[in-house]
């Protein structure tokens, strides 16, 4: 871990963009079920794309680079959550008001201003996750901000958007994805790069999680909540860069907690590229012309290399004259410069490249072997080589893609959209190149939408957010702050609300219960299914004097299913409280006399039915126990 001075002196910047789903019952321009119940599959679609350049006559980089894998795409349709409109078979239909509505909400959340005019755009997508190859987005907001102890972030934009289809499998030639999650509404929260250590990142990523999650809409006393929870329902990218490197994004980072760590990793990793770089120029590195060296290896020992060849392929190498020493430099976690230019190469759809700063006789090769690929190769003692083997086209690919990636690490840190490889270690890989600017464009389909003044003002004043729910919460619990924000913080936020606003019980009680006795039976495996309106019945039987605090937690856990009798639960059970005389003629049954021991004999058989701090003041006690 580096302090901020670190992160000053060598240029660091990073932005955030957090996406996360959001609650509403349809998609954004389709009215199927946006909901992400478990649906069956009931049709395959299949898809290719071709590249095409833009108005300007450019090609987008990460377009062609998606283009040149070739890959096919094949779309899994399901039941309840997949129509024409996701497939791009038909026209999108009205947008969704409530998922407008909510990006209205979360926009002023983040200070932002909304545009009197929402525009819907189309966003290239290159990795096949839209049969459309676009995603329909809108910015819902601009210009905002958050402030963390006194430093101000900007949010520079926030987007309501289509999420994508979800991955299947891939392979080389097709990647499967399933359409039932395309088309959720998505909100973008973008920050600019105003963040100058990981750990500002962290905190930044975790506030607006949180502002995301506690933003709500008046119901009653309550608050419904507006986005989706759950793995998954929120994803960061971050974008790091530092000086002399460049920018690089790593995407779809689920868990907050290693926000920090990946960034930590993605600085090591360019301030490593940087000092290879230096060294490769130093050394008048080069990157030789790729060779066949088929007939060189025809018989060689290696295993992966007879057994290509066995089936017809080929061995293709290219000299690097000045890398030695430098292919196998660590740049992170078991991560060399070799892995990355072996990434490159997968794109293609070989497992990797085999280079000379690894040990070759782990794959078979012979010393003279090797000897003989440096000759051919015309190589001396500072000077590396890779080679690649595999069928002639997929090796005359991969070694092309290694062999331009390896150029780069004498010219630039590329400028890469990469993915967690290991969210513990932080370490990442290279999906593709970070795509140009110029990727919207108007989705003619689709009209836009005036956000008249009265509409808005309507829309923000039935929204509850985040400080005023934070203070009510903390205000209700007494001052007991650890289990106020353990609450905020927690999924079961949204049902303390409801009962708290309707249920005579102590609100301290059944935020307990939620929290601690709830989370107990659910991590043993107990799935709670009980009507919002039958746990207020439940947690009013304490105040009632019918159960005791225990009793609660063993009727929420004996409730069957849509189950209404609490009563019959409670006799069923034995979980009655017992207080008062019933309690006293207890304490005499047990014909003892020392207070422990009455105590002790009295809750060891009647613990969910004897309150026991009645008992300790029956007893002639004060505290409880
Ligand atoms: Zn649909």
């Amino acid at each position: 871990m580096h302090d901020s001075d670190y992160y000053r002196k060598i240029g660091f910047k990073c932005g955030l963009e957090i996406h996360q789903r959001l609650a509403t019952e349809h998609k954004l321009f389709c009215s199927c079920d946006a909901g992400m119940k478990p649906d069956t599959k009931i049709a395959t679609v299949e898809r290719r794309q071709r590249a095409v350049a833009g108005e300007l006559g450019m090609m987008d980089r990460s377009t062609s680079f998606e283009s040149s894998r070739g890959r096919g795409f094949v779309y899994n349709i399901f039941e309840n959550s997949t129509c024409l409109v996701d497939i791009d078979e038909e026209p999108p239909h009205d947008v969704n008001g409530d998922a407008v509505e909510t990006g209205i909400r979360l926009s002023s959340a983040f200070n932002a201003k909304v545009p009197d005019e929402i525009e819907p755009m189309r966003k290239e997508v290159v990795d096949g996750s839209d049969p459309s190859a676009f995603q329909r987005s809108m910015l819902i907001g601009h210009d905002g901000h958050i402030e963390i102890d006194g430093k101000k972030y900007s949010i520079t934009s926030i987007f309501l958007e289509e999420e994508s289809s979800g991955i299947e499998s891939s392979n080389n030639e097709t990647v499967t994805y399933n359409v039932d999650r395309l088309g959720v509404p998505l909100i973008e929260v973008d920050t600019a790069p105003d963040i100058r250590t990981p750990s500002e990142a962290r905190s930044v990523a975790l506030r607006i999680g949180q502002l995301l999650r506690l933003t709500g809409k008046r119901d009653g006393d309550c608050a419904k909540y507006l986005v989706q929870r759950g793995i998954g329902s929120i994803r960061q990218d971050v974008n790091v860069s530092i000086e002399g490197g460049t920018r690089v994004e790593v995407k779809g980072l689920q868990e907050i907690g290693s926000v920090d760590i990946i960034i930590e990793n993605e600085v090591e990793r360019q301030m490593k590229l940087l000092e290879i770089k230096k060294a490769l120029l130093a050394r008048k590195a080069q990157v030789g012309a790729v060779q066949d060296i088929t007939k060189l290896l025809s018989r060689s020992g290696a295993k992966m290399i007879s057994e290509t060849l066995k089936n017809g392929g080929v061995v293709l190498a290219a000299g690097l004259p000045g890398f030695a020493g430098f292919i196998g430099y660590e740049i992170g976690a078991n991560r060399r410069l070799g892995s990355e230019i072996s990434d490159y190469a997968k794109m293609s759809g070989v497992k990797g490249i085999i280079h000379s700063d690894e040990d070759l006789a782990k794959y078979g090769f012979s010393e003279g072997e090797i000897e003989s690929v440096r000759k051919e190769l015309k190589l001396g003692k500072d000077d590396a080589f890779m080679l690649v083997t595999a069928q002639k086209d997929m090796c005359e690919k991969a070694i092309t893609l290694a062999t331009y990636r390896a150029r780069m690490a004498m010219s630039e840190v590329p400028p890469e959209t990469r993915a967690v490889l290991d969210a513990e270690k932080g370490t990442t890989k290279f999906m593709r190149p970070l795509p140009g600017g110029s990727r919207m464009y108007p989705e003619t389909d689709a009209k836009p939408i005036v956000v008249e003044h009265a509409y808005r003002k309507k829309i923000l004043d039935d929204t509850i957010f985040a400080q005023e729910r934070i203070a009510k919460i903390r205000e209700e619990l007494g001052g007991n702050l650890q289990i106020a924000d353990q609450l905020i913080g927690s999924p079961k936020l949204q049902i303390y609300e409801y009962i708290a606003s309707r249920s005579k019980c102590d609100k301290l009680v059944v935020a307990a219960t939620l929290l601690e006795r709830m989370k107990e039976l659910e991590r043993g495996g107990l799935r709670i299914d009980i009507d919002d309106d039958v746990m207020v019945e439940i947690f009013d039987k304490y105040p009632e004097g019918r159960l005791t605090k225990a009793g609660i937690v063993e009727v929420i856990k004996e409730m069957p299913k849509s189950e209404k009798e609490i009563e019959s639960v409670l006799k069923k059970k034995s979980l009655e409280r017992i207080s008062g005389n019933k309690l006293k003629e207890l304490i005499k049954e047990t014909g003892m006399k020392g207070r422990e021991d009455v105590i002790r004999a009295i809750m060891s058989k009647y613990r969910l039915n004897v309150d026991g701090e009645e008992l300790s003041i029956m007893l002639g006690g004060k505290n409880e126990i």
